[in-house]
């Protein structure tokens, strides 16, 4: 406990998971912690995002499997046609929320934290404003103050959204229907999320991505190989170069496409609906930032990897801030790591953070995850130290699980210093990538090298192996330099 005369210990602005990370772990270690919320407990992720889309994922992704009747044929299966029905798949989205987000709320209670729903901001140093639904306005004080307000949907200019038929994904998680033509603006992994969902279900889908390859965020050979599987054998027309420079909600929805780089119209679109999945902005505005000088990068709170909040390069004593709203890799794990290295640090005990290790997953089907440095990132660093940069690759095509399964389509990539063997990044597409990705994640969070990793005995027949064959490669060119 931290002796004071403040109304709590810390008081966290948002339930999020950074929020929600912070708020229990401070709280299981004996401090007295206040979480505020203005809307539904468990944030993005719990509510919009992760677990709903997830959900979704999943029953499309059965009926994906059960519809491809060459696929069945293949093992000797005759399958019936395969019918479902929209609502229930999305009542197994929703249930889920609402049974996550419960048990989010029950576990902070059960850690002894005070749940405060209103909106949160800053008033000077050491003082958070609440202004709860029914328009009372409060100040409560407290000695630490960690800023979690998470993200929301970008919505570029020229496009207007009404939530029916021209939505973004915190509408689309809820299934209302399902157009028969639909646009998806942006090819990251939203947008190859939702796309899967809906090629699934019977949607033709135009995927239109203003830089100049789709799945600009991706290693380019992995991109390529899933997107010649993820797009282009499934009823999607995938457009790269094109702006979405207008769109009009209606019935048809009115697209208009120009040129990225002249600007100059070039075609009209009439689809059914269209989703806007074009990144994430940061929630920040109306935080009042300004009453502790924080200034903020087109929004993201500036933080240090200890999580304090930086004023011209230098901490802000007692605010932290961790999540989306740091823009740093806007994923759930590593705002729930960030939150709980915040509070190790307001308890005295130094810890950073290592984004390098933080691996990232598209839950497609079949998967694509990363972890560590882009190829690109690393031939940097490899001049700038001075090694030489391997990179080996490891194909599913020689994996005795994934032929057994019929999904033998799929691609590891390893990057390490072939000095001394040291892992620096690994990017694969094929099945169940994401959770292959984790044993790469836990060597790069180690600084383990090739030489060692190669010692592990990996199972027979495992997925795994996929690793073990990049592992081993690897090893033979660092023995061999
Ligand atoms: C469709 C979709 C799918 C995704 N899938 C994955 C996935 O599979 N894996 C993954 O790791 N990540 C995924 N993400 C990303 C993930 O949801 C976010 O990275 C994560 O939610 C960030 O957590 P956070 O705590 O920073 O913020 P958030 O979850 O956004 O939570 C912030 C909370 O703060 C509240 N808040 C904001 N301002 C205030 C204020 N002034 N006062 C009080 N409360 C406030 C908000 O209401 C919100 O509840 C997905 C996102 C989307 C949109």
């Amino acid at each position: 406990m931290i002796e004071s005369n403040f109304d709590f210990d810390l008081v966290v602005i948002g339930a999020g998971y950074g929020g929600f990370d912070a708020a229990k772990h401070a709280s299981e270690n004996g401090m007295r912690v206040a979480i505020i919320e203005s809307r539904e407990m468990g944030g993005t992720c719990v509510n919009r995002g992760c677990v709903p889309s997830k959900a979704l994922l999943a029953a499309s992704g059965k009926v994906r499997e059960m519809a491809d009747a060459k696929h069945l044929l293949d093992f000797g299966i005759h399958a019936a046609p395969v019918r479902f029905e929209r609502q229930k798949i999305a009542d197994h989205a929703n249930n889920l929320v609402e049974a996550i987000r419960n048990n989010l709320t029950k576990t902070l209670e059960r850690s002894g934290v005070t749940i405060i729903r209103a909106q949160g901001r800053l008033e000077g140093p050491q003082r958070v404003g609440l202004r709860e639904k029914n328009g009372v306005d409060r100040v409560i004080t407290a000695r630490d103050v960690i800023i979690a307000t998470g993200s929301d949907p970008f919505i570029p200019p020229g496009i207007e959204t009404d939530g029916r038929t021209v939505f973004t994904s915190d509408q689309a998680i809820n299934l209302e229907w399902l157009p028969r033509w639909i646009a998806i603006i942006g090819s990251g992994y939203i947008g190859l999320e939702f796309a899967d969902v809906y090629t699934a279900l019977g949607c033709e889908v135009t995927m239109i991505e203003a830089l100049d390859r789709v799945m600009p965020t991706f290693d380019p050979d992995i991109a390529k190989l899933a997107a010649r599987n993820l797009i282009d054998s499934r009823d999607i027309d995938a457009r790269s170069g094109v702006l979405a420079s207008k769109i009009k909600p209606g019935s048809p929805v009115r697209i208009e496409l120009s040129d990225v780089k002249t600007r100059e119209f070039s075609e009209e679109l009439e689809v059914d609906a269209v989703l806007v999945a074009t990144g994430r902005v940061p929630t920040s505005n109306g935080l009042n930032l300004g009453s502790m000088n924080v200034e903020t990068n087109r929004g993201f709170v500036p933080i240090d990897d200890q999580m304090r909040v930086l004023f011209k390069g230098k901490p802000i004593p007692y605010l932290w801030a961790v999540g989306d709203v740091t823009g740093k890799l806007m994923l759930a794990h590593t705002a729930a790591a960030q939150g709980t290295i915040a509070v190790e640090n307001i308890l005295g005990n130094s810890r950073s953070i290592d984004y390098r290790s933080i691996p990232a997953a598209t839950f497609t089907h079949p998967e694509i995850s990363s972890v560590g440095l882009s190829e690109e990132d690393a031939k940097k660093l490899a001049t700038e130290k001075d090694f030489s940069l391997g990179s080996v690759r490891s194909y599913f095509k020689a994996n005795s699980k994934a032929l057994a399964e019929l999904e033998s389509d799929g691609l590891m990539k390893l990057l390490f210093r072939k000095d001394n063997g040291e892992v620096l990044g690994a990017h694969i597409y094929g099945l169940h990538a994401a959770d292959l990705i984790q044993e790469v994640a836990n060597a790069i969070a180690r600084h383990q090298s090739v030489l060692d990793l190669v010692n592990e005995v990996h199972t027979h027949p495992t997925l795994s192996e996929v690793v073990e064959v990049a592992y081993k490669q690897a090893a033979k060119l660092v023995k061999s330099s």
